[in-house]
């Protein structure tokens, strides 16, 4: 980046060095706008069989992230070539850690000032919802902002015949799972908007004893009429928001599905955003980039 004409990078950031800050600058600007992209991978093997598959075992970019960086490269290159026309100042905002490791946090903490002179934000998301040519766009906020925490439960342990004399962790953890699914409606108003998912539960397995056959029978299948598949949904995580919280911002999701590959029936993606399957149709560069253009020569 540092060799394209025109370009300006920032001195890496402490702490979040991975960052990249790209300017790119007129004499007499109507404005300053920041476009940012994410960095970050996910830790797990790639499966989509793609012949560029990624080559860093267990790491696959299954968000787009790659895809966003690459359109933004474009949108840069494009901008310093073409700065004779260009009317505002832009800031090209590479950002690391975006899947729940805060990483738009880390950077508003290692440089304050970086939107101080920023009139407006914008970000761009693939989505495999919806084919290349479609754009979404929304009022408000469109995605949520993800938290994640670890609970270990301390229990004493006894032999299941005698369950009164120690402290039963897996029954703490069952009740804790229907009192943390509570709190959405009951501590957090409905309009406002959220989601809880309990994402994994480990634990010492399960032991069903009865005195009688019968009855141990009756208690399987009880237990087996708990069990029912369903089928998640989730909101999309993304910490842009601590640009927009900042800044009047815009977030661009834009269709990237794979041709054939949304089922009619329920419109779900074959290749979902954060699944090993995940990969994009490569239409819609055609789509991002022009977005960016329009933004940036506006
Ligand atoms: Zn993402």
């Amino acid at each position: 980046m540092k060799g394209i004409d025109g370009v300006e990078v920032d001195p890496p950031l402490p702490d979040i060095r991975t960052a990249i800050i790209a300017r790119i600058t007129v004499p007499h600007p109507t404005n300053t706008i920041l476009l940012r992209c994410e960095l970050d991978a996910l830790k797990f093997k790639e499966k989509s069989g793609l012949p560029f598959s990624s080559t860093n075992e267990g790491i696959h970019h299954a968000c787009g992230h790659d895809g966003h960086m690459a359109s933004l490269l474009v949108a840069l290159r494009y901008t310093a070539k073409h700065r004779d026309q260009l009317r505002r100042n832009v800031i090209f905002c590479f950002q690391p850690g975006e899947e729940g490791k805060a990483g738009a946090s880390k950077l508003f903490k290692a440089k304050p000032d970086l939107l101080d002179h920023v009139d407006e934000c914008y970000a761009i998301h693939f989505m495999n919802a919806a084919y290349p040519g479609t754009i979404a766009l929304g009022k408000g906020a469109v995605t949520a902002l993800t938290s994640s925490l670890a609970i270990s439960i301390e229990g004493k342990s006894a032999h299941c015949m005698m369950p009164n004399v120690g402290v039963d962790a897996n029954f703490i953890g069952c009740t804790l799972v229907t009192q943390l699914y509570s709190l959405i409606g009951m501590k957090v108003p409905p309009l406002e908007g959220a989601t809880l998912v309990v994402k994994q539960v480990a634990g010492g397995g399960t032991v069903a004893k009865a005195l009688t056959a019968s009855t141990r029978k009756k208690l399987e299948a009880s237990i087996k009429g708990l069990i029912v598949d369903e089928n998640e949904k989730s909101f999309a995580g993304e910490d842009f928001c601590e640009f927009s919280e900042r800044k009047p911002s815009c977030y661009i999701a834009v269709g990237s599905a794979p041709a054939d590959s949304i089922d009619p029936s329920n419109k779900e993606s074959k290749f979902p955003l954060h699944s090993p399957f995940h990969k994009l149709n490569e239409e819609v560069f055609k789509t991002s980039t022009k977005i960016w253009a329009a933004i940036i020569f506006t």
